[in-house]
């Protein structure tokens, strides 16, 4: 019997466990059928997510064909992932955080530069880290879309203003992935320290691949 609690409810072998250190760049190629658990291992970290197709990488995670299709701005189980060409990429088959967002964007140097003073240019962001995993298949800038925020909090109002606050994930808490097609999966774990995303405290993350 396993005794490790991050496998509960998971089925299939496991192919690939990994510990992603807190503000580390991670790839991996998730097979059709796969399921890919991503374990909130500290609570409220930010897992920035972007998806590849595996056959063809000028296909990829489409925020906008995700909302349109759904009707409705928020990550949820039951979710379909979709490519900019329509097509499933994943299905988010379980999620024990309420929602996920995928309209807050990514950190980046400029943009902590321009939201929180100059001094912040040399701290580590999510455009970096997806621009070095991305240089490990040969991707490069123009291959950044808009992203997922798993585990993050971006309320709407009734206005439609957008806001960044104090997450609603905790410790050990998951989100699980099936890949619906051959994807390649490329995740900032996010180094942000100057709003809530992490809580201030950017933390490790756990990756799992059952098959
Ligand atoms: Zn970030």
């Amino acid at each position: 019997m396993s005794t490790d609690t991050h496998l509960a409810g998971l089925s299939g072998t496991i192919v690939h466990d990994e510990i992603v250190p807190a503000r580390a760049p991670w790839l991996y190629h998730v097979a059709k059928g796969q399921t890919l658990r991503i374990v909130d291992l500290e609570g409220n970290q930010a897992v920035d997510f972007l998806l590849y197709s595996a056959a063809d990488d000028a296909e990829r995670y489409s925020a906008q064909d995700t909302v349109a299709a759904q009707g409705n701005l928020f990550l949820r189980a039951g979710t379909t992932l979709l490519s900019n060409e329509g097509r499933p990429m994943m299905t988010i088959a379980a999620s024990a955080v309420d929602y996920h967002d995928t309209i807050g964007g990514a950190c980046s140097c400029e943009s902590n530069t321009l939201r929180y003073g100059h001094h912040t240019k040399w701290q580590h962001a999510c455009v970096e880290n997806f621009l070095e995993a991305n240089l490990w298949e040969g991707r490069g800038k123009r291959d950044i879309v808009s992203n997922i925020n798993f585990f993050m909090n971006v309320p709407v109002e009734a206005d439609g203003a957008l806001g960044i606050v104090d997450g609603i994930s905790a410790p050990g808490l998951t989100v699980d992935l099936k890949a619906e097609m051959d994807v390649v999966v490329v995740v900032s774990n996010c180094p942000q320290i100057n709003n809530p995303c992490n809580a201030f405290n950017p933390t490790p993350v756990r990756m799992i691949v059952a098959a």
